[in-house]
C-alpha cells in the first residue's frame, strides 16, 4: 500500500508527463502521497442557503434564493450595472462591471434565482458582484455534489488548464486506484479517546466531504496528526537533550544565595517569582545543561529571579553573566543588579562596545582569574578575547534579538557548557511557546508585584494636541515625568528622524526654558551622549525625555508616569506594550497616550483598541498573533516550522495543546514507540523525519 503512495505522479491515470511536470514545478507533487496530502484550501458549501438578513461583512461565498426587482447602471465615467435583489428579509445589490449588456438582457426580473458569489457590505448595503446566477427551476433540477472543495492552484496551473475541477478529478482517480486503503498511523487507543476519524474516513472527507460535519471530523483528525507527530519530535528532542548535553549540578545552596534572601530581599517575593526560582534551581541541580525560557510582562520582576539565579552558580564557585541586545539596556541592568549586589560585597562589572580598554583589559583579567563574579554586557561578552574562568549561567536577555549562533557562542566558551536562562518580555501565547520552543522548558512571571495601579490607556488624535499637552503640563506641574516616543523604521529612517527632530523643536518650543527642560535620545547619538541625556532624565533633571525606539527596552525611570507614543498606528502591538511599560514603576497613577492621524487602517484600529482596553501582555500577544500570524511574531528563524500541512498554529491552539499532552503521556509510557501497539506509528514517525526533520529548523 504504502508503495503504491510513492508512485510518480505522472502515472496516476489521466496525468502523464506534461501536467506531471506542471504539477511537480507547481505543488511539489511528486508522488500519490502528495497529491493526497494537497488539502483543500476551502470549501464551498452550497447545501445551504442563506436569507439576506443573515449575510455577513466577511467576504465569505454563499448561495441566496430571491428575485431582481430593479436593474439599473450607475456611475458615468465607469458605469457599473446594478441589480437590486430581494428575498422575504431584505434586499441586497447584484453588481457587474463587465459584461453589462449581456446581462441586462439575460436576466429575467421578478422570477425565482439562486445567486451564487463573494458578499460585502458597503454603506450598509450587502453586494455580490458579478454573481453566478440560475434560475431557481434550472437549479433544481441539476442538484451538485454538496462541499465543493477548492484546491490551492497557482497562476500556472490554472493558465495551463489544470483548473480545480481537475484536480478534483485527479483526487478520485487516486481514490480508485488506491481503492482508499490508507494505512492508519494513530494507536487504536487515542483514536478511540478521541473519538477520532480513522485514517482512511479522515482522508475520504476531507477531499470529499460528505457534510459539514464529517468535514469538521476529518480536519480535526488531520491536523491533531499533524500537530502530534510534531510534538513528539519536539519531546523527543528536549529528552535528547537533558540525557546528552552535560551540565554542572550546582547542588549547593549556599552563603550568597540565603544571605540574600535572609538579608537583602528588598521586597517580598511575588508568588510567581517564588515559583520561578524554584523551578531554575531544580534545573541547576541536575547534571544537565538548563535551557529554560524565563517569560514576564514589563515590569513582572524578572531581576531580582535573574539575580537570584545567579547567586546559584556564584554559591557553586561559578560566574555568571547576563547578555543585553543594547547598551542602554545592559547598563540598566549593571545598575539594577548592582543594587542588589551592592551589600554582598560581589564584584560585578558591565561590558559593552565602549568600555573604555584599560577598563576592558581588567575585566578580561579578572574574569580569566575568577575574581570578577558577574559580568553584565552586550555582544561585546562573544568576543574571543573575553574568556571566563568558569561560567556557570549565562542570561540572555530579550530573546528575539539574538540568534540562536549567539547563544550557542556563549556555551562554547568552557567545556561544560553554563546553565542558560533566556529571559523575554514579549509574551508569547504558552501553547504557542511550547511548539517553537519545544527544545526549552518554560517558567512564567504571571503575576505582577502588588500595589501597581494598571496604566490608563487613551487614544487621541493629532488634531487633540493641545489638550494632551495641557495634560502634560499638569502632570508636570505635579513632579512627574514624560516619555514622548516617535517610530523609528528602518525602511523610512530618514523621513522619521526627521519627524522626530521636527517634533523635538515644536515641542521645546511648547515647553520652553527655563520652566520646562527637554531631553533627547535617538539611535544617532554617541552611546556617551545617549547615556548622559537618559541619566540626566533618570536623575529629574530634566522633565520631558523625547526619544525614538531606542527607550523601547528595560530603562526604569520610576517617576516617568506619562508615556506619549506619536504616530501610534506605526508601531505593532507589543512594541506598543514594550514601549508603555516603561511608565507605571512608580506609586502614582500612570497614563499613556497614543497619538494618531485620522487616517486608519482596521488592523490598527484593533491595535489601538486593544491598547486601550487591556494591560496584560499575554492578552495582547494573542491578539498580535491574530494580526500578523506567528510567523512575523517570531522572525523568520522558526517560520520553517509553521509550514504547516492542514493545522494553524493559531487558530488550532486547543488542537495543540491535546496533541502536545497526548504526546508527552505517549512518551512517558513508551519513549522509543517500541510497543507494539505503537509500531505503525513508530514507522511514520522514522517516515517522517526522514522528510521533516524539526530538528533542523527549530533552535
Ligand atoms: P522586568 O520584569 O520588567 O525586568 P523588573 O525586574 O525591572 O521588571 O522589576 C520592575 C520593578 O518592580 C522594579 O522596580 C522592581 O524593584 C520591582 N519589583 C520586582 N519584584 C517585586 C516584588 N515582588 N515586590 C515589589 N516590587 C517588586
Ligand atoms: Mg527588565
Amino acid at each position: 500500500m504504502n508503495n503504491l503512495l510513492e508512485t510518480p505522479i505522472e502515472y496516476l491515470k489521466g496525468v502523464g508527463p506534461t501536467r506531471g511536470k506542471l504539477l511537480r514545478d507547481e505543488l511539489g507533487i511528486k508522488q500519490y502521497a502528495d497529491l493526497l496530502n494537497l488539502y483543500p484550501n476551502r470549501y464551498i458549501d452550497r447545501t445551504r442557503y442563506y436569507r439576506i438578513n443573515e449575510l455577513q461583512n466577511n467576504n465569505a461565498e454563499v448561495q441566496v434564493a430571491g428575485k431582481v426587482v430593479h436593474l439599473k447602471t450607475v456611475g458615468d465615467k465607469k458605469p457599473r450595472l446594478v441589480a437590486t435583489f430581494r428575498d422575504d428579509t431584505g434586499e441586497m445589490e447584484l453588481v457587474w462591471f463587465r459584461g453589462q449588456k449581456w446581462v441586462r438582457e439575460a436576466i429575467k426580473i421578478n422570477e425565482p434565482y439562486v445567486i451564487f458569489g463573494k458578499v460585502s457590505a458597503f454603506n450598509g448595503v450587502f453586494n455580490m458582484p458579478h454573481p453566478e446566477m440560475e434560475l431557481l427551476s434550472e437549479h433544481q433540477a441539476s442538484l451538485r455534489s454538496a462541499m465543493q472543495p477548492v484546491y490551492p492552484s497557482t497562476e500556472k496551473l490554472s493558465q495551463r488548464g489544470i483548473s480545480n475541477k481537475m484536480i478534483n478529478k485527479m483526487m478520485q482517480q487516486l481514490f480508485v486506484e488506491t481503492k482508499a486503503l490508507f494505512a492508519e498511523v494513530l494507536p487504536q487507543s487515542i483514536i478511540n479517546d478521541l473519538k477520532l476519524l480513522p485514517k482512511n474516513a479522515a482522508l475520504f472527507n476531507i477531499h470529499f466531504p460528505k457534510s459539514q460535519e464529517l468535514l469538521a471530523k476529518a480536519q480535526f483528525r488531520l491536523k491533531f496528526e499533524e500537530l502530534f507527530f510534531i510534538q513528539l519530535q519536539l519531546i523527543t528532542k528536549n529528552l535528547v537533550r537533558k540525557h546528552k548535553i552535560k551540565g554542572h549540578p550546582f547542588g549547593n545552596i549556599g552563603e550568597y544565595f540565603n544571605k540574600f534572601y535572609n538579608n537583602y530581599l528588598p521586597f517580598n517575593l511575588t508568588n510567581a517569582q517564588k515559583r520561578v526560582i524554584k523551578e531554575i534551581r531544580n534545573d541547576m541541580g541536575q547534571p544537565a545543561q538548563m535551557n529554560r525560557l524565563l517569560q514576564g510582562d514589563v515590569g513582572s520582576g524578572k531581576t531580582i529571579v535573574a539575580f537570584m539565579s545567579m547567586l546559584i552558580a556564584l554559591d557553586n564557585g561559578f560566574q555568571a553573566c547576563l547578555m543585553a541586545p543594547t547598551e542602554i539596556l545592559a547598563s540598566q541592568h549593571f545598575i539594577g543588579l548592582n543594587e542588589l549586589a551592592a551589600p554582598m560585597g560581589l564584584n560585578i562589572k558591565l561590558l559593552t562596545g565602549s568600555t573604555k580598554i584599560s577598563e576592558r583589559r581588567i575585566i578580561h583579567e579578572e574574569l580569566e582569574n575568577g575574581s570578577l563574579h558577574i559580568i553584565i554586557g552586550t555582544h561585546a561578552l562573544l568576543e574571543d578575547k573575553v574568556k571566563f574562568k568558569n561560567l556557570g549561567l549565562a542570561i540572555i536577555d530579550e530573546q528575539h534579538r539574538f540568534g540562536v549562533e549567539q547563544r550557542s557562542k556563549l556555551w562554547h566558551k568552557n567545556d561544560i557548557p553554563p546553565h542558560v536562562l533566556v529571559m523575554t518580555a514579549t509574551p508569547i501565547p504558552r501553547t504557542l511557546a511550547m511548539s517553537l520552543y519545544g527544545d526549552l522548558d518554560i517558567s512564567v512571571i504571571d503575576e505582577l508585584p502588588p500595589g501597581r495601579k494598571p496604566i490608563q490607556t487613551v487614544h487621541r488624535y493629532d488634531a487633540n494636541r493641545l489638550k494632551v499637552w495641557k495634560f502634560l503640563k499638569d502632570e508636570i506641574a505635579k513632579g512627574r515625568q514624560v516619555y514622548i516616543v516617535y517610530p523609528l523604521i528602518q525602511e523610512s529612517e530618514k523621513l522619521d528622524y526627521k519627524d522626530l527632530m521636527d517634533g523635538y523643536e515644536s515641542i521645546s518650543r511648547d515647553f520652553p526654558l527655563p520652566q520646562y527642560s527637554v531631553s533627547i535620545v535617538h539611535g544617532q547619538m554617541k552611546p556617551a551622549d545617549k547615556d548622559s541625556e537618559m541619566s540626566r532624565f533618570a536623575a529629574g533633571k530634566t522633565n520631558i525625555m523625547v526619544a525614538t525606539t531606542v527607550i523601547e527596552v528595560g530603562v526604569n525611570v520610576p517617576n516617568a508616569s506619562v508615556m506619549v507614543i506619536e504616530s501610534a498606528e506605526r508601531f505593532g502591538l507589543s512594541q506598543l506594550h514594550q514601549l508603555r511599560g516603561r511608565v507605571g514603576r512608580g506609586a502614582e497613577q500612570s497614563y499613556c497616550i497614543l497619538m494618531t492621524s485620522h487616517k486608519l487602517s482596521n488592523d490598527s484600529k484593533t491595535r489601538l483598541e486593544t491598547m486601550c482596553r487591556t494591560n496584560d501582555g499575554f492578552e495582547i500577544a494573542e491578539v498580535d498573533l491574530k494580526l500578523r500570524g506567528p510567523g512575523d511574531i517570531m522572525g523568520t528563524q522558526q517560520s520553517g516550522v509553521l509550514n504547516l500541512q492542514i493545522a494553524d498554529i493559531v487558530k488550532d491552539r486547543e488542537i495543540l495543546s491535546l496533541a502536545r499532552q497526548y504526546a508527552i503521556a505517549l512518551l512517558k509510557t513508551d519513549p522509543n514507540m517500541k510497543l507494539p501497539e505503537n509500531a505503525s506509528l513508530r514507522n511514520a514517525y522514522i517516515e517522517l523525519t526522514k522528510k521533516k526533520n524539526i530538528w533542523n529548523y527549530i533552535s
